[in-house]
């Protein structure tokens, strides 16, 4: 006694040799024109199973090999797209989307450590120390005053006050991945600036900064997890605080490693290019730094 439906399916495979995606015909074990797979059956349990095992140990996976040289090998990433080498590596928007979800996913569940608000912080601070006698938000948020926004701005001040800017560092951490959708084409645009003669393409430029940050957010949310491993213990501390440090010195050293091998000039002239590329960076990530901050003040 078979099961008529599987028996349609297996029919259906074998006899008419179209893709079930978009409907080309078959020539092979792949698409040709959307490259989804011939083989569509729905997997067993055990063969999902195996599956993610796969992709997890083997060495010479997408994953790994893409986290090998996104972590140990600077700039690689980048030429190997531009040179046509892709399938063997995790396609750079979605890597750099990974290592973002996974940085504000830390960075929100540790949000005291996350956001600085130093400023915002220490006003409101010693607004309270200097005056012990409790005042109510609205009254410690009356000295507030600008030009634009003013009721808006008053209104946060209020809710920060209220709620010690827990809500704002929620709102700022979620704001920031956005924000980044801003700032990485405009570096990107100043970097290709600064390779004027010979000019290379805006999208290379692009690609360069999706796999930079990509580092970034993986090397800064490694730093974050050994910040937080270091509270457990004396000896962790110390441990952590080496690697730390480590990474905190790797990072500048990885980008300038990352555009000489990306676009190849001498080192006089790609240390200078990373020094002027260090001071357009500070620039444009504290404008869109003080637009997150605003944004997310106006939103509360
Ligand atoms: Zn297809």
């Amino acid at each position: 006694m078979s099961n008529p439906p599987q028996a349609t399916v297996k029919t259906e495979l074998t006899a008419t040799p179209y893709c079930k995606n978009c409907g080309a015909p078959l020539t092979g074990a792949y698409c040709a024109d959307c490259s989804q797979r011939a083989d569509v059956h729905v997997p067993s349990t055990l063969e999902l199973i195996h599956e993610a095992l796969e992709g997890v140990t083997h060495s010479d996976s997408r994953l790994w090999m893409t986290m090998k040289y996104l972590l140990f090998v600077p700039g690689k990433l980048t030429l190997e797209f531009v040179a046509g080498r892709r399938v063997a590596y995790l396609p750079p928007f979605r890597l750099y989307l990974v290592m973002s979800v996974l940085f504000f996913l830390i960075a929100s569940i540790w949000p005291g450590e996350a956001v600085h608000l130093t400023g915002l912080e220490a006003a409101s601070k010693t607004a309270a120390g200097a005056t012990p006698v409790a005042r109510t938000p609205q009254q410690r948020c009356d000295d507030v005053h600008s030009d634009i926004f003013e009721a808006q701005i008053k209104r946060a001040c209020e809710r920060i006050v209220r709620d010690n800017g827990e809500a704002f560092k929620h709102d700022v951490v979620a704001t920031a991945p956005k924000a980044m959708f801003i700032l990485l084409p405009l570096i990107a645009f100043f970097h290709m600036l600064l390779y004027w003669f010979p000019r290379q393409r805006y999208p290379v430029h692009l690609l360069f900064f999706v796999h930079v940050h990509a580092f970034a957010f993986l090397a800064m949310s490694i730093a974050w997890l050994l910040n937080q491993i270091g509270h457990l213990s004396l000896t962790l501390d110390t441990v952590c605080g080496v690697l730390l440090a480590s990474i905190m010195v790797y990072m500048p050293v990885y980008l300038v490693l990352a555009m000489k091998r990306v676009f190849r000039r001498g080192w006089p002239n790609t240390f200078f290019k990373s020094v002027a590329l260090f001071v357009i960076y500070l620039f444009v990530l504290s404008i869109t730094m003080a637009g997150t901050v605003l944004y997310a003040a106006l939103r509360l």
